[in-house]
């Protein structure tokens, strides 16, 4: 396994793990890190948790503010000054004003929420003041899931990266990378226009997977699909070459060794300083999954959403197995996997998406022999953008629900206008874990349309409520309920 952490990394990491906790002794702090999948919901998430604390809104199941423990919580300058903010008015005023929903996160941004509480414990008072620094950090998953390729050769990676590429699920989208990389010698001469095509290809193809009837999620290198300020650059123009078996080492001026140095520089300047900077310094971590998405393109998705998350618990696994383990500077001690959007199912079927995140997270777990951190799962809307109903079916009730579907989402064979609402029947998800992982689960069984956000209510003495949800606040809970105790 090739060496992932050097001595200068061991030396920094000492430097700030001091000044961290410095800063911690003055300022009671926990790093939340909100990460998941492009379109997962992590920008919407962190949205509709600031605006609910900020506005004190119906969060039941969050005994700080349930028992009227939070006395305020507002926005304040963000500790690390080289990340970039979380732009959170921008996307609550998309959310609120225009009824639409924010620009996604394309790469790591951070947000500081300090939270003023009377403490249940006199210890607490006496030592924190009742004050707690919530510090989010929202990163795309893609690039949490580039941890495996620390200690992965270049020839390792191109035999993934093309056996993944010719298995069944992806020979659809993977034909032209299958040809291109075929008809490319690896011994020829070094060529910047040769990486340039492969890597356009090979990029396509990644996103190929992540088209809505594949939903496929396992694809390193994360910052192919979300490149962040590195576009561009030489780490990020790269690709997988096939070398024969038995054929000699290419030599040092040909494309395969342009390839092979520049997949090095990728994991020295993108993959380990990310780590370093922002993974290893996280308290907990929510990671958010888009359940439905993957269940709705039938089992070879969800298989895949399992192995992603499987790389997900390598990531945060403890022990000297793990490529990272001596980057960390803090143990993350709680992890919450979140199925996300369940406004587009009827109450009556969330504990049954539970159930489904619970099969998947278990087996996820299984596969990473994870230890460490408790590790809990919950189906979840940040934002309720539907209300239930029951509609007659002949003699059959059906729970349903309803809300104002995007402008151009069809339902029915009916396109939407953006303004009309409607009732939807979004179908039963599977019951069992064999049902849910058989190829049974055929693609397109369910009906997951695109709401707008909703109205916000306003109260008899014109107050505008905040954004509703479903159960955001026993994600709350179980991520910082204990530190305002
Ligand atoms: P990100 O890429 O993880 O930042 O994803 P976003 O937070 O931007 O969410 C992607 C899309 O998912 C949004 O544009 C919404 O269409 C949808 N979405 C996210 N969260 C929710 C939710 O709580 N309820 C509903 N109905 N849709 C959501």
């Amino acid at each position: 396994m090739a060496n992932a952490v050097s001595f200068g990394d061991e030396a920094l990491i000492a430097l700030d793990t001091i000044s961290d906790r410095a800063g911690g002794l003055l300022n009671p702090s926990l790093r939340l890190g909100v990460t998941g999948l492009s379109r997962a919901g992590k920008t919407v998430f962190i949205t509709s948790l600031v605006h609910n604390l900020i506005h004190g809104g119906r969060l039941p199941l969050f005994e700080a503010q349930a028992s009227q423990r939070i006395t305020r919580a507002n926005l304040q300058p963000q500790p690390d000054d080289g990340v970039p903010r979380f732009a959170y008015e921008d996307h609550i005023r998309a959310i609120v004003e225009g009824r639409n929903w924010p620009d996604s996160t394309r790469a790591i941004s951070q947000l500081r929420l300090k939270i003023d509480f009377e403490s249940a414990s006199a210890w607490s008072r006496i030592f924190s003041g009742g004050t707690l620094n919530l510090d989010i950090v929202d990163y795309p998953g893609e690039w949490l899931l580039d941890l495996p390729l620390l200690s992965k050769s270049y020839r390792d990676f191109c035999a993934e990266a093309l056996n993944l590429a010719k298995s069944d699920s992806r020979a659809k989208v993977s034909k032209h990378l299958v040809k291109l990389t075929e008809k490319t010698d690896p011994h020829a001469e070094a060529s910047e226009s040769t990486a340039l095509e492969l890597t356009k290809v090979f990029t396509e193809y990644l996103r190929e997977c992540r088209r809505d009837d594949l939903a496929l999620s396992t694809l390193p290198p994360g910052r192919f699909l979300m490149p962040g300020d590195m576009e561009g650059s030489p780490a990020l123009t790269f690709a997988p070459l096939e070398i024969a078996k038995g054929q000699p080492r290419p030599n040092s001026k040909s494309l395969y060794a342009m390839m092979e140095r520049r997949y090095e520089a990728y994991k020295t300047l993108v993959v380990k300083p990310f780590f370093r900077e922002h993974i290893t310094r996280l308290d907990r971590q929510i990671v958010l999954i888009d359940a439905m998405h993957a269940i709705n393109a039938g089992s070879e998705a969800l298989a895949d959403l399992q192995r992603a998350l499987s790389e997900v618990m390598m990531v945060f696994r403890t022990g000297t197995s793990n490529p990272i383990s001596a980057f960390w500077r803090r143990r993350i001690d709680r992890i919450l996997i979140a199925a996300t959007k369940a406004d587009h199912l009827h109450h009556t079927s969330h504990n049954q998406l539970e159930g489904i995140v619970r099969s998947v997270v278990d087996k996820a777990m299984k596969e990473a022999r994870f230890s460490g951190a408790q590790v809990s799962t919950i189906a979840m809307a940040a934002v309720r953008s539907t209300r239930e109903a029951e509609m007659r079916d002949g003699a059959e009730t059906l729970p349903v629900v309803v809300g104002t579907p995007s402008r151009g989402e069809m339902v029915g064979g009916e396109t939407f206008d953006g303004a009309t609402e409607t009732a939807v029947f979004p179908g039963d998800l599977p019951h069992t874990a064999s049902e849910l992982f058989s190829s049974s689960l055929k693609p397109g069984n369910h009906r997951f349309v695109k709401f707008r956000p909703p109205n916000l209510e306003v109260t008899a003495d014109g107050l505008t409520l905040s954004l509703p949800h479903i159960r955001l606040d026993k994600a709350l809970e179980f991520l910082v309920g204990d530190r305002l105790a």
